[in-house]
């Protein structure tokens, strides 16, 4: 077991190295491939889905992309994805999420896990192409 937390750490390592850029699955692999030519995909999925049952890593899920992923932090953070281009960007609204998880209970017997809040939408240049506003 020593050696698939050490892969972990590696992951952690370059998730944060990347975290600017929230990387895909996909992303992450090639990054640790970088350094560890004989790391299989699998094993790199793996160790990522571990991480997210650990709770060390969240994903941003993508509509027509990869998801993404990004380290979990204290604070609730929040993800605009553009629905066109998949572009993420991260912004700060205060979504009182204990009031969310509290009426979601109570109104719907729904257990509120999310710990931040993705909004799809189109980004500035996506919508200039599209013509928008
Ligand atoms: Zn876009």
């Amino acid at each position: 077991m020593r050696n698939y937390s050490k892969q972990r750490e590696e992951i952690i390592g370059d998730l944060i190295a990347l975290s600017s850029e929230y990387p895909t699955a996909e992303e992450i692999y090639l990054s640790v491939k970088k350094r560890d030519s004989s790391i299989s995909k699998t094993t790199v999925y793996r160790n990522i889905t571990m991480l997210l049952e650990e709770d060390v890593i969240m994903r941003i899920p993508n509509v027509n992309g990869a998801d993404r992923y990004t380290l979990v932090t204290e604070d609730n953070r929040n993800f605009m994805i553009c629905s066109s281009c998949g572009k993420v960007v991260e912004f700060n609204h205060d979504f009182n999420i204990k009031g969310l998880k509290k009426t979601l209970n109570q109104k719907y017997k729904f257990e509120l896990l999310s710990k931040s809040i993705s909004v799809l939408g189109l980004c500035d240049e996506c919508s200039k192409e599209n013509g928008g506003k």
